[in-house]
């Protein structure tokens, strides 16, 4: 079975019932839609106040900090500006308006990563903008991409070691070398030593 996104051919294992895109493509699509990250956001939220196991359980859980907001209505409520900021290059995350207040509807605002540090955590946000996923083109299908090793060939790194990405897609780019090869005679020369060695 071919998935419509990455043209792979794979078994339907990959696929979930009656689905044209197989599951890797479908959560890096997933990825792009404001929806994730916010889930994402309150599923740490909620660990943060209700798992023991978590580093940051003693900042929230254990000083009695509750959560309790429903998914649905934060992501009805919020989606637009979480949106924008996504779209603007910002990373939203969920602050208490009063910190020493739990996590509900009344007492949460969205505010950029970097605003909501009261630790100072400079570290986790290099972290998070070297891991920053990005969506370009291909320069040859055209088709969108997420910004990332596994769809882009890294071509090299800034400053601040975030990879750079070639322009094409991966199956582009074999494409893409294939062709030079052949073009240049490569396999033609390969295949000539080959026969002179037997
Ligand atoms: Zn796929
Ligand atoms: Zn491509």
């Amino acid at each position: 079975m071919i998935c419509r996104i990455c043209q792979n051919d794979l078994p339907e294992t990959k696929f979930n019932p009656g689905a044209k895109t197989c599951r890797k493509c479908m959560v890096e699509k997933a990825k792009l839609r404001p929806e994730y990250h916010m889930k994402k956001a309150l599923n740490n939220a909620k660990y943060r106040c209700e798992n023991p196991n978590t580093d940051s359980y003693a900042r929230y859980g254990a000083k009695g900090i509750k959560y309790q907001i429903d998914p649905d209505e934060f992501c009805e409520i919020f989606r637009d500006k979480w949106k924008a900021m996504m779209d603007a290059g910002q990373r939203p995350s969920i602050d208490r308006i009063d910190p020493s207040k739990d996590y509900v509807m009344d007492n949460i605002r969205i505010v950029e990563h970097k605003d909501n540090i009261r630790e100072g955590n400079l570290n986790m946000q290099i972290a998070w903008l070297k891991k920053r996923k990005i969506s370009k083109p291909c320069k040859d299908c055209q088709k969108v991409f997420p910004c990332t090793r596994e769809h882009f060939h890294p071509k090299g790194k800034r400053k601040d070691g975030s990879p750079i990405f070639g322009p094409r897609c991966k199956a582009c780019h074999r494409a893409y070398m294939n062709k030079r090869a052949k073009e240049r005679g490569y396999w033609d020369r390969r295949d000539r030593t080959k026969r002179e060695r037997r």
